[in-house]
């Protein structure tokens, strides 16, 4: 797995974020260094010594090139720097807060208590990024800090013109007034990811364990959708809803016709879905057909359906192009069953915590 927490010294006291070069050599007031550089000085085989313009740097257990035009916020106190934005990677989310006021079953983040308040460390994070990236905004929930998460979003839209946003969020807490709000950003960067579970409230409602929610979310949708934000509906598959896929579909194309897109999820083995896994877990390779007529439905009538977190194998031929390579790479790994695969360049795999006995009946088969 790539590391996204890394071993560091430093004789700094207070956090701070850097963004690593490692051109070996480079004087530091070479065109195009920022403050916020800090250039490779020496590299052993342990460790990286990196110099910015007031402090140095010592990484652990990293490869200079790998970590080139990466931007970390470090935190002395504890000897770790976090990889905010890897310079190489497409798959880069900040993580606005660890609250949440859902206690979804299948929950990969379980929420807590505390929280700091980050935006100032990303508003840095985000100016380094590197050109034409596409960053995610995640929690917890970021809209529990929802005036603060959207003048960051209307300041960093302004500073970077060709930086994209993903923001995910339960769309519990958009009211009316968020529709002037919302319409004075670049909406056609921002994409909203949104969970949905089930047309009927009362699974939805026992899925995110909030009385509620289904109202709640409706309306936020109704508020996203009359500023023309761009959203993308999510649904994890989980045995508790898997037999109503097709009535969500039908619920999608007939209230939420104006979303952009429709995200059918395979399950993820962490956190709270890694405690419910066996009441949660749907075996989609042998009960497809609750998932294609919900797919076939929605996409006839004009939505954009696709399926996230399937490996390639377990689905029927025909389906496969609608499931993207979508695990992130620093989690994504395969099994034994994936040696000499010809779908492996295609296949997203599994999350690097998916369980040995992987669950699907159908694997390997293609
Ligand atoms: S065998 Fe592995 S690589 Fe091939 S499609 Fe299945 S999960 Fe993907």
């Amino acid at each position: 797995m790539i590391p996204l927490r890394l071993k560091i010294e430093t004789e700094a006291i207070d956090p701070y974020v850097v963004r690593l070069r490692s051109f070996e050599g480079v004087a530091h007031d070479t065109p195009g260094l920022s403050s916020f550089d800090a250039v490779l000085g020496n590299a052993t085989r342990e460790s990286a010594e990196f110099y910015g313009e007031d402090r140095s740097l010592r990484v652990f257990g990293i490869d200079p090139s790998d970590v080139n035009g990466d931007v970390l916020f470090v935190v002395p106190g504890r000897g770790t720097a976090h990889r905010l934005i890897r310079a190489n990677s497409r798959h880069n989310t900040l993580l606005v807060t660890e609250r949440c006021d859902q206690l979804c079953l299948m929950c990969s983040q379980p929420p807590k208590q505390q929280h700091v308040d980050m935006f100032p460390f990303f508003e840095t994070a985000v100016l380094l990024s590197p050109e034409n990236a596409t960053i995610g905004l995640s929690g917890g929930e970021p809209t529990l800090f929802k005036s603060e998460l959207l003048e960051f979003l209307q300041r960093m839209l302004s500073a970077r013109p060709d930086v994209d946003f993903h923001v995910l969020t339960n769309a519990q807490h958009f009211d009316r007034d968020d529709v002037t709000k919302l319409g004075k950003l670049d909406l056609n960067r921002i994409l909203w990811g949104v969970p949905v579970y089930s047309s009927n409230p009362e699974i939805h409602d026992r899925i995110v364990e909030k009385p509620g929610a289904f109202g709640q979310v409706r309306e936020g949708l109704s508020v996203l959708g009359h500023a023309g934000a761009k959203i993308e509906l999510r649904t994890v598959l989980m045995k508790p809803n898997a037999a109503g896929m097709t009535d969500l579909a039908r619920f999608v194309t007939t209230s939420l016709p104006f979303v952009d897109k429709w995200a059918i999820m395979q399950l993820e083995n962490i956190g709270y879905g890694r405690q419910n896994w066996h009441s949660l877990f749907f075996d989609s390779s042998k009960g497809f057909d609750a998932v294609g007529k919900a797919l076939d439905f929605a996409i006839s009538r004009g939505i954009d359906a696709m399926l996230y977190n399937f490996p390639l194998c377990t689905l029927p031929p025909d389906y496969r192009t609608l499931a993207p390579s979508t695990i992130s790479d620093w989690k994504r790994s395969y099994v034994s069953e994936c040696a000499g695969c010809g779908l492996r360049d295609d296949c997203g795999g599994f999350f690097e915590w998916h369980p040995k006995a992987h669950g699907y009946e159908r694997l390997g088969l293609t």
